[in-house]
């Protein structure tokens, strides 16, 4: 049996190791540290924002976002409806209540029209939310400049998930510093990792300070532990911002491999047209975190279950495009708006697969991948023809 290929696993760099036994040497294993200081610097100049706070996960950053943004219990959130359930965990923590935005075929992200009716629907029922939630998905950004103006029009801040988009460009900019606050997440499967880990941004000192005010027990500055509100543990410890310092430096490199990845498989898949590549708007900069595609016709969701389990037997982990959130029992009721011409997020989850993509997935592996994708095709183009 040949060796399970990962959907996207964590690969380490050279200088991880370095800044983990300098925390050991200088016994600053946790809390917080030079290191965390030093991850925050790194990372706010890398993202071009102000201020950075290192964080347990990106959920718990999200989490923080939201108190920052002042969301409380009853009030209502916009989210994408297409995302991780960690982008809105966090609204149910507040006791807020999310509505869900459908996404739009030029990113798969937000369609600022679905947007746009939400907005005027909310103004309608008093149900003005207290921020938007906009996710940037598998290393491509949202489209910024038709979503930010509409937030603006109704003096909602935006919240911008970029768990997932960490090194993508937006005309040139860097994806996580369009919102009032932004975030990134450092799990073991997102484009560096720190094995668990988040950072919550924004060009607003004040808010940053505050974030890490909460995430530190909410403790005031008295040494006897004085306490006026409740607070959360959810710094980061040294140990592990040493390992996102070291990861931070071949960001640039994970980005390059990962869009070569892609190229790969676009080339050598390039005459299977039923499958079609989640698109990269011209002038931005998509990390292709995952290598995603849909595939086309009437059966497209039968064919997919079929080449999803024709690749887990050759012990292939690739996984359909996320659920959506308003298709979620745990979200049950939840308003949502589709974009023009219907639910897209439900026919991208309906048709949609994401590939191993990793940045140390070696050529060897990469071919096995496309071989066997390449069965799984014509099996379910047969599949399709006898149905
Ligand atoms: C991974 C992810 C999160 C949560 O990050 P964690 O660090 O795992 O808590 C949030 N949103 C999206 C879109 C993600 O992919």
């Amino acid at each position: 049996m040949s060796q399970r290929i990962w959907l996207s696993s964590p690969h380490l760099g050279e200088e991880e190791t370095a800044f983990v036994e300098d925390a050991f040497r200088t016994n600053w294993i946790a809390p917080l540290g030079p290191h965390v200081d030093g991850f925050e610097r790194d990372l706010a100049s890398y993202a071009g924002v102000g201020h950075a706070a290192a964080v347990s996960s990106g959920t718990a950053a999200i989490h923080l976002a939201l108190l920052l943004l002042g969301v409380e219990r009853g009030d209502t959130v916009f989210c994408s409806s297409l995302t991780f359930v960690g982008s809105c965990n966090p609204i149910l923590y507040c006791g807020a209540q999310p509505v869900f935005i459908d996404s739009e075929p030029q990113t798969w992200n937000m369609s600022p029209s679905a947007l746009e009716r939400a907005f005027a629907w909310a103004k309608q029922e008093g149900r003005m939310p207290r921020c938007v939630v906009v996710v940037n998905l598998y290393g491509q950004s949202a489209d910024m400049d038709a979503i930010l103006p509409i937030c603006q029009r109704y003096g909602v801040p935006v919240l911008e998930d970029a768990a997932e988009s960490l090194g993508a460009l937006y005309k040139g900019r860097a994806s996580g510093s369009f919102g009032r606050i932004g975030v990134f997440s450092f799990n073991g499967n997102k484009i560096i990792t720190t094995s668990g880990g988040g950072m919550l941004v924004a060009d607003d000192e004040a808010l940053v300070q505050r974030a890490r005010k909460l995430a530190t027990q909410a403790r005031e500055p008295a040494a006897h532990y004085e306490h006026v509100e409740v607070g959360f543990n959810y710094r980061m410890s040294n140990v592990l911002a040493g390992i996102g310092r070291g990861q931070l430096k071949v960001l640039e490199q994970r980005v390059a491999q990962r869009r070569q990845v892609f190229e790969t498989y676009r080339k050598e898949l390039a005459g299977h047209t039923q499958l079609h590549w989640m698109p990269e708007p011209a002038g931005d900069r998509s990390t292709r975190w995952l290598t995603c595609f849909t595939l086309d016709g009437p059966h497209a969701s039968v064919k997919r279950d079929l080449v999803l389990r024709y690749l887990e037997r050759h012990s292939i982990e690739a996984r359909p495009v996320w659920k959506p959130m308003h298709q979620q029992p745990l979200f049950r009721g939840a308003p949502y708006f589709a974009h023009e011409g219907g639910d897209l997020s439900g026919s991208l989850f309906d048709a949609g697969i994401c590939l191993p993509s990793g940045s140390n997935m070696t050529d060897e592996q990469q071919a096995r991948v496309i071989e066997q994708l390449r069965r799984a095709l014509a099996l379910a183009e047969d599949t399709r023809a006898a149905a």
